[in-house]
């Protein structure tokens, strides 16, 4: 019955048609993109152009005559406009642990008499770590503090040098009020780092609107660029204006210097967003994500998060018909405006039930400790993959299939 909806809610899909962009397996009901995006013939096409006409023809005349040398910018711009940002404030490269160490080290320093990271508990864990390393870099000077992301507001005081959180959370799916969360951190003198991981590609972001002073955030879940494609890093303008008096952050690498080919001794920052910019752009990766991101400008980021929410509510829809609420409990937020575009559920065999599905076809992910996730993509997910899925989940439930052995043992990568 739940496949006749499904149908009808595909049949009415204002994005129905940017499934045939993508190559999605046969076979496979694919609901992680919120780990690993899929891959489109844009991106694969443009990945063949630049291997073959531009490295392989024109090799490093390619430099100048394809624009490889500001690519990085011009990617950037893309994304800015997906994460409502102005142009000249946003960069794609390294990783987003790279972008968030440089982000850090801004905002320490633009904040000479505050030493506090603030952070949630369960924030993911890179950018934990990040601040952790910086601390055993500085000492004092960088200090991490975790608080439950639900006394996240009222733990910004004035000792806080920046508040660092991720919109949506790598677990449960919990969406934060950024904008609600900048303007308190802003009373208390604080400054706004977002990483944007689970939101971009997913839902409407304004990071300029919202006053956010530094995001990062990274192309290869929602945005489909591709495994280890480059990352981003949003700067707010005022505080780039900074960079005429100094850089502003640490990683001095040559292609963030004012005048890389005078190839001087000593460093003299860019004094625009190139600043954070440290060594050569992996061409090939980064070309890839200016095609998967090309793909966006055929629709907007509010029908994407209207499908979203759609996906998400139909898929629960489907598990209560089934009875698999009792079974499986939801800890994503019950009221979907406060979610992102992942459901999670906890069951104790999260794990083998997740290695079953993924052998019927129905690829989702685990997270320790038993956390069953399933993403939505709303540029390739359909409401018929959607209701097949939770048939799939109810059958191996019914017939306990994940117990059987090879379920059991665990892969390097969950
Ligand atoms: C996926 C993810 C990352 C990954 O960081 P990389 O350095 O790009 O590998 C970081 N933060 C969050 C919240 C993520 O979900």
């Amino acid at each position: 019955m739940n496949l006749d909806v499904a149908r009808n809610l595909d049949a009415k899909d204002p994005l129905a048609s940017f499934r045939e962009r993508f190559d999605v397996p046969a076979n496979t009901r694919y609901f992680d993109g919120n780990s690993l995006g899929v891959l489109s013939h844009a991106v694969r096409d443009r990945v063949n152009q630049t291997l073959n006409n531009e490295w392989g023809a024109d090799l490093i005349t390619s430099w100048n005559k394809h624009g490889w040398i500001d690519l990085p910018l011009r990617v950037g711009d893309k994304i800015g406009a997906l994460i409502g940002a102005a142009p000249g404030q946003t960069l794609c490269v390294d990783s987003i642990s790279v972008n968030l160490f440089k982000a850090l080290c801004a905002v320490l320093q633009l904040q000479p008499d505050r030493q506090e990271i603030l952070s949630t508990e369960d924030n993911f864990p890179t950018d934990l770590y990040m601040v952790q390393g910086l601390n055993a870099l500085l000492g004092s000077r960088c200090r991490l503090r975790l608080v439950p992301e639900n006394e996240l507001v009222d733990a910004i005081n004035t000792d806080t040098a920046a508040v660092l959180v991720t919109e949506v959370n790598f677990r449960t799916g919990r969406k934060l009020d950024i904008a609600a969360l900048t303007t308190q951190a802003h009373q208390q003198g604080a400054l706004m780092i977002v990483d944007l991981a689970h939101s971009a590609g997913a839902m409407p972001v304004q990071v300029d609107q919202d006053g956010v002073d530094f995001a990062v955030g990274c192309t290869y879940k929602y945005l489909n660029a591709g495994p280890g494609a480059p990352a981003f890093i949003y700067v707010a303008s005022r505080w780039l204006a900074h960079l005429q008096q100094q850089p502003l952050q640490p990683l001095y690498g040559w292609l963030g210097h004012a005048d890389p080919f005078a190839f001087s001794p000593t460093y003299q920052g860019a004094d625009t967003i190139r600043q954070f910019m440290v060594g050569t752009s992996p061409i090939v990766s980064l070309a890839a994500v200016d095609a998967a991101v090309d793909i966006f400008s055929a629709t907007n980021m509010q029908v994407i998060r209207d499908k979203s929410l759609a996906l998400g509510d139909f898929w629960l829809q489907c598990m209560d018909d089934a009875q698999l609420l009792q079974e499986m409990s939801c800890i994503s937020p019950q009221q979907k405006e406060e979610r992102g575009s992942q459901i999670s559920f906890t069951h104790p065999e999260a794990y083998a039930i997740c290695q079953a599905l993924i052998d019927r076809g129905v690829v989702a992910d685990f997270r320790a400790p038993q956390y069953l996730r399933i993403g939505f993509a709303p540029l390739y997910n359909t409401f018929t993959e959607v209701a097949e899925a939770v048939n799939i989940l109810a059958d191996i439930i019914t017939t306990q299939a994940h117990l059987a052995p090879q379920y059991q043992t665990r892969n390097t990568v969950t």
